[in-house]
């Protein structure tokens, strides 16, 4: 590819902060509110117009309970029970959730977006919408400063310490930072309005081998029909698809194409997740576009068949799938959720194993559950897996630390990326840039159990 040099520019510095943070999705508002409430002066830049990142602007409304173990133990405090108390309270999402039955906690994204602000908003974070991160300043080993590209112009901000909560590693690729980059296999979520929930639940219960019960996180078709009747949630597992006759029989006759376009495929995939709190609203996760995200032209593609290809999807859920005779399109997400593009190559590597056995870390910052892929009926963990700073931090530059499960070092890539996960880590990080701030240090050298205690106090699960 042919290039050019651009020539330097003079930017002005809008903020100097102790801590600013890259992203305002799950991971980056929980780093900044946690870095605020720590004492840091905290800005937190987005390139969008509104907080959620994945769980807003692409549409992805549920949270996957990885609150909860295999055996009923709650194992997350702290910002991600605020969230979701807060999502409760505002009426986008029903109570009860701590239940190892529920596999999921499907919500409303407007009221997402109002929690998430109102949570900024209280620990008096600086927010920057509009502001995509163009460049980073480093200087030796550190991170100086970072740009940000606005509608009314470049600026600067200054800072002690960075989080990178882009989700893509986009401050730490920037800053020259190792890593590794990963492709893709994203999705341009969609909801139905209209939808007889209840009708599609009745329907399953009667058709007992059309539901797979060891799809996505492992349910039984007895808690996904209690979970809609007691508990006003619905949950299709994702993947769940192809036992369903209709939509087997439409993939077989060509009357639901198994790809579209250039780019998607899975269209028979039928995640579905619904909640009492958005009556009658559907959320569909059904296909899945390959490659790499960061590659502007694939991304692009791919963005402008997704928006073809749901117009496919809406009008078979119509005309054949059970509950949605009168339903209808209701709106897609404003962007292709991307589930990852890459790891860090950070201090240490979280592996699976050490996660599902629950390994004890002494720097752990937190912990959650995952989808346990080597047991045959893909529950949940057992136990709590225990999440290590390290795995957040790398070699240099010594003064960011990843902000996002999505990114973090882990393997396989992407072991965090739960929306759970993804605060977990948010809180972690934001709380230890907080302190490497305030001690002027690099942020793997802050005390653990100085970290510890803070998390502690702040409520998260720590053991
Ligand atoms: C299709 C799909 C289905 C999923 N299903 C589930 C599920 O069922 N349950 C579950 O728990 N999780 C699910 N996930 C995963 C989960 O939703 C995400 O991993 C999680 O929400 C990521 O949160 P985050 O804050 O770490 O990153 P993101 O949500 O990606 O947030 C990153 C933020 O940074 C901003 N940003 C990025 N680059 C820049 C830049 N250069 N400058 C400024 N801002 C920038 C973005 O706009 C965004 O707001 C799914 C993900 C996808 C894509």
């Amino acid at each position: 590819m042919e290039t050019l040099v651009t020539p330097a520019r003079e930017v002005p510095i809008l903020a100097q902060a102790d801590v600013a943070v890259v992203g305002a999705g799950l991971g980056g508002v929980c780093a900044s509110v946690a870095a605020a409430r720590a004492g840091a002066r905290t800005v937190l830049v987005e390139r969008n117009a509104f907080p959620g990142g994945v769980a807003t602007a692409g549409l992805m409304c549920s949270v996957t309970n990885y609150l909860v173990t295999r055996t009923g133990q709650v194992v997350v405090g702290g910002l991600a029970s605020e969230f979701l108390e807060g999502l409760v309270a505002e009426g986008g999402a029903m109570p009860d959730y701590a239940r190892t039955g529920q596999p999921q906690i499907p919500n409303d994204p407007e009221a997402t977006k109002r929690v998430l602000i109102g949570l900024l908003a209280e620990a008096g974070v600086t927010t920057l919408y509009g502001s995509l991160l163009s460049q980073a300043l480093v200087d030796g080993e550190q991170v100086r400063a970072i740009v940000c590209e606005a509608k009314g112009g470049p600026f600067a901000l200054t800072g002690a310490q960075f989080v990178d909560a882009s989700g893509d590693l986009d401050l730490f690729r920037l800053a020259g930072a190792r890593h590794e980059r990963v492709g893709s296999f994203s999705t341009l979520l969609f909801r139905m309005a209209n939808v007889d929930i209840g009708a599609l639940v009745d329907w399953l219960e009667a058709h007992l081998e059309s539901y797979d019960e060891t799809a996505d996180v492992g349910t039984s078709l007895q808690d996904t029909v209690r979970n809609w009747r007691e508990y006003g949630v619905f949950h299709l597992p994702h993947y769940a698809g192809q036992r369903i006759p209709m939509v087997a029989d439409a993939i077989a006759s060509g009357d639901l194409p198994a790809r579209f376009g250039h780019h998607a495929q899975d269209l028979w995939a039928m995640g579905m997740y619904a909640c009492r709190a958005k009556p009658g609203t559907v959320l569909v996760n059904s296909c899945a576009f390959a490659g790499d995200d960061l590659d502007v032209r694939h991304k692009s593609e791919c963005e402008a068949e997704g928006r073809l290809l749901v117009r496919v999807l809406a009008d078979f859920l119509v005309a054949r799938f059970p509950g949605f005779a009168d339903a209808y399109l209701l709106d897609t997400a404003t962007e292709i959720g991307s589930r990852r593009t890459g790891r860090l190559c950070g201090l240490h590597t979280l592996t699976a194993d050490e996660y599902r056995s629950g390994q004890a870390f002494p720097d752990a910052i937190g912990r959650t559950t995952e989808i346990d892929h080597t047991s045959p009926d893909r529950r949940r963990y057992a136990q709590a897996g225990q999440i290590p700073l390290r795995c957040l931090v790398s070699e240099r530059p010594v003064n960011v630390i990843c902000g996002s499960g999505k990114s973090a070092s882990t393997d396989p890539c992407g072991l965090l990326r739960g929306q759970v996960g993804c605060m977990v880590v948010g809180q972690g990080a934001g709380t230890a840039a907080a302190l490497a701030a305030a001690e002027g240090i690099p942020v793997a050298q802050v005390d653990p159990e100085r970290l510890r205690a803070h998390l502690a106090v702040a409520g998260v699960s720590l053991a």
